[in-house]
C-alpha cells in the first residue's frame, strides 16, 4: 500500500514505526530524534521486541526503547491496521502525545481514506458519518446516500447479528486489537459484496467512533466458490468416467485411479493405490507394458491406441484398448496418465467378423466353382442345342429332298406348288403361274442299254443341267421316277416355253459319260402349263402340263408342247 508517511505522522503520532511483512519498515525521524539516537540504533532496539519481527504478533501495551544516555523512554503503544501494514504510534509516558484525534489533520486523513484501494467506514452510534470513494463506487451509491444512514442498512439481513456483535467488539476494544470480519453488502443494484472488514475504535470530543476498512474479496470468493465446483465437477468426472483412469509414478506404480478400474479390477480404489500397475495385467504381457511405460517416461512419446489385458479379482481377462502420456511439472515427468476402455465385447466380435469372412470366402470361392462348372455344362449345352438345330435342319431338308437327284422331292413340291397357286389367287392385280414336267425319251431303253446304275447317274446329270438353267426363285423337284418338273412364278406361257426351250437344249447338246456310256446322247420332252390368278387349283395346272408333256412324247418326243385346250 502506498502510505503517506508525512500525513500518518501528523494524524497519528510524530513517533511511529511502520511493520511490513518482513519486520521493521519505517522508523519516523522523530522517534530517534526523541531517544538521540540514529534510527538504526532505534530499529536495533525494535528488533529485540518480537512483535516487531514477527509479523502479526501481539503489539504489547508499552515498550521501553534506549536513549543516548544510556537511559530509556518508555512509550505506549497503539496499533492500526491499514492494508498490509501495521503502523504503531508510540506515546511517550514521559511527555505524552495526544492522541491522533486531537491532531488529525482532517484533510490528510481524508486523502488516505478516500485514495485507499480499500473501502472505508466511520461510524458514529451506527450513523455512517464517513465513507470513502472507493466503498462507494462498489456499493455503486453516491457518497449523499450513504452518509447520515444507519450502518446496519448496508449490511445484508443475514449479516446483521454478525455484524453488530463485530460493531461491539470493535467499540468496546477501544483503540486496542483490531477485529477482522466477513461482512456482506448490498449493492444500489441488489448485488451481493463480500468484504473482509477490520476494524476498530477512535475517540473524538468524548466519543467513541468505529472506523471500519473493508477489503472486497467478491471476486475472491467467486473464485473459490468456481474453483471448489471445477474440483467437484472433475471429481464426479473422474469418479464416473466410463472409462479407466490411471496415474501411474515414475516407479511405474499406481497414484490415483477411478472408480470404474476399481470396479473392473474387483479391488477398493485405497487398495489399488501403491501397487504396481503392472500387477493388474496378465504376466505374459507385464513386461512388454513395463517397457512400454519406461520408454514413455525417458522419452516422453505417448503411447495410444494400444491393447493390452487386465486381470480381474475373479481372474477373468478383460481386454483394453489404452492411450497413455506423461504430465510434466517444472520441465520434469511428474507421472502417466493412463486411459483405457473395455474392449473385450468388440473383440469377440472382430474374432467372429472374422470367421465370418472367412466363411464367406470359402462359400464365395466354392459358388465360383460351382458357377464355372455350370458355364461349362452351358457350354456344352449350347454346343448341343446347336447341333441338333443343324441336324433338324439336316433332317428337313433330308425330308424334302429326294436323295439321288438332290433337289426337291414330290411331297415338297406338291406343298410349294400348293403354296405358289395360293399366292397367285391372293394377288389382287392378276398374275400368271407356269409349270414345266418334263420327262426323259426312252429311259427304258437307255437303262436297258447301259444298266439301272447308269440310269441313276443320268438321272443325276440331268439334275444339275437343270439346277442351273434355271432362275433363283424357281422351283425344280423330282416329280417321279424319271421325271422332273420346274414351278416358275410369276411366268406365263412364253416365258415358260423360253425357259423349257432352254433346258431342252442344253440337255441335248450336253453328251453324257458313264462307264460303257461314251457321249451318250439324252433328251427330254417337256410339257407347258400356265395358270392365271382367280379361281384355279393346282391339279389344273400339273393336268394342264402332263397332258401337255404327253402330247410331246406323241409328237416324236426331244420337244417342248404347251397346253392346249381339246
Ligand atoms: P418314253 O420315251 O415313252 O418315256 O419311253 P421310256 O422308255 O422312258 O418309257 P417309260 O417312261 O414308260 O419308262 C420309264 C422307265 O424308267 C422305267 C424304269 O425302269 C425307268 N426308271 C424309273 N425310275 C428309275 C430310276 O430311278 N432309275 C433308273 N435307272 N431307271 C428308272
Ligand atoms: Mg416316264
Ligand atoms: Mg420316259
Amino acid at each position: 500500500m502506498d502510505l503517506d508517511i508525512a500525513g500518518l505522522e501528523a494524524v497519528l503520532s510524530p513517533y511511529i514505526v511502520l511493520l511490513g511483512g518482513t519486520g521493521v519498515h519505517y522508523v519516523s525521524a522523530a522517534l530517534s530524534g526523541r531517544l538521540g539516537v540514529d534510527e538504526g540504533e532505534v530499529r536495533r532496539g525494535l528488533d529485540r521486541i518480537p512483535a516487531f519481527v514477527s509479523p502479526g504478533a501481539e503489539i504489547p501495551s508499552s515498550v521501553a526503547l534506549a536513549t543516548k544516555g544510556g537511559g530509556e523512554d518508555v512509550f505506549a503503544c497503539t496499533a492500526i491496521t491499514l492494508g498490509d501494514c501495521r503502523v504503531i504510534a508510540l506515546i511517550s509516558e514521559k511527555n505524552p502525545a495526544r492522541p491522533f484525534v486531537e491532531y488529525a489533520d482532517r484533510d490528510t486523513f481524508v486523502r488516505m481514506f478516500t485514495r485507499a484501494p480499500m473501502g472505508g467506514l466511520v461510524v458514529d452510534r451506527g450513523v455512517v458519518v464517513y465513507v470513502n470513494e472507493f466503498l462507494c463506487a462498489l456499493l455503486e451509491k453516491e457518497r449523499g446516500q450513504v452518509l447520515g444512514t444507519s450502518v446496519i442498512s448496508l449490511v445484508s439481513k443475514e449479516g446483521r447479528q454478525d455484524f453488530i456483535r463485530a460493531c461491539q467488539i470493535w467499540h468496546d476494544q477501544g483503540n486496542g486489537e483490531v477485529e477482522t470480519f466477513d461482512l456482506m453488502l448490498t449493492s444500489c443494484r441488489g448485488s451481493r459484496l463480500l468484504f473482509t472488514a477490520r476494524g476498530g475504535c477512535i475517540e473524538r470530543a468524548s466519543r467513541r467512533l468505529i472506523w471500519i476498512t473493508l477489503d472486497d474479496v467478491t471476486e475472491n470468493h467467486r473464485i473459490r466458490r468456481a474453483l471448489k465446483e471445477e474440483q467437484l465437477k472433475f471429481a464426479e468426472l473422474f469418479g464416473e468416467l466410463p472409462a479407466g483412469i490411471i496415474y501411474i509414478s515414475p516407479r511405474g506404480r499406481i497414484m490415483e485411479c477411478n472408480d470404474y478400474v476399481a470396479a473392473l479390477v474387483g479391488r477398493p480404489r485405497e487398495q489399488i493405490r501403491g501397487t504396481p500397475f503392472t500387477d493388474h495385467v496378465s504376466p505374459d504381457q507385464a513386461g512388454v507394458l513395463r517397457d512400454d511405460f519406461r520408454e514413455l517416461f525417458t522419452d516422453g512419446r505417448e503411447i495410444a491406441k494400444r491393447e493390452s489385458t487386465i486381470t480381474t479379482m475373479d481372474g477373468r481377462p478383460v481386454t483394453i484398448e489404452y492411450n497413455a502420456r506423461v504430465i510434466y511439472r517444472k520441465g520434469h515427468p511428474s507421472k502417466a496418465l493412463m486411459m483405457f476402455s473395455d474392449v473385450t465385447d468388440k473383440k469377440v466380435l472382430e474374432l467372429e467378423l472374422l470367421e465370418k469372412n472367412a466363411e464367406m470366402e470359402r462359400t464365395l470361392w466354392d459358388m465360383a466353382e460351382v458357377k464355372d462348372a455350370l458355364e461349362a455344362r452351358a457350354g456344352e449345352l449350347n454346343k448341343a442345342t446347336e447341333d441338333l438345330k443343324q441336324l433338324n435342319e439336316k433332317l428337313n431338308l433330308l425330308s424334302i429332298t429326294d436323295g439321288l437327284t438332290e433337289v426337291y422331292n414330290h411331297r415338297h413340291f406338291q406343298d410349294r406348288l400348293t403354296e405358289e397357286v395360293e399366292r397367285l389367287n391372293r394377288l389382287k392385280g392378276g398374275g400368271v403361274l407356269s409349270l414345266l414336267l418334263m420327262d426323259i425319251d426312252d429311259f427304258k431303253l437307255f437303262n436297258d442299254t447301259y444298266g439301272h446304275q447308269c440310269g441313276d447317274m443320268v438321272l443325276k446329270h440331268i439334275a444339275s443341267l437343270l439346277k442351273s438353267s434355271i432362275r433363283s426363285i424357281d422351283i425344280l423337284a423330282r416329280y417321279g421316277g424319271e421325271e422332273f418338273a420346274v414351278i416358275l412364278p410369276n411366268a406365263g406361257t412364253e416365258q415358260a416355253v423360253i425357259v423349257g426351250e432352254r433346258i431342252r437344249q442344253t440337255i441335248r447338246s450336253t453328251p453324257f459319260t458313264y462307264g460303257e456310256a461314251v457321249g451318250a446322247k439324252v433328251t427330254v420332252s417337256i410339257g407347258v402349263g400356265t395358270i392365271v390368278s382367280g379361281n384355279t387349283d393346282k391339279a389344273d395346272l400339273v393336268r394342264k402340263a402332263d397332258s401337255a408333256m404327253y402330247a410331246a412324247k406323241a409328237r416324236w418326243k426331244d420337244r417342248v408342247e404347251v397346253w392346249e385346250e381339246d
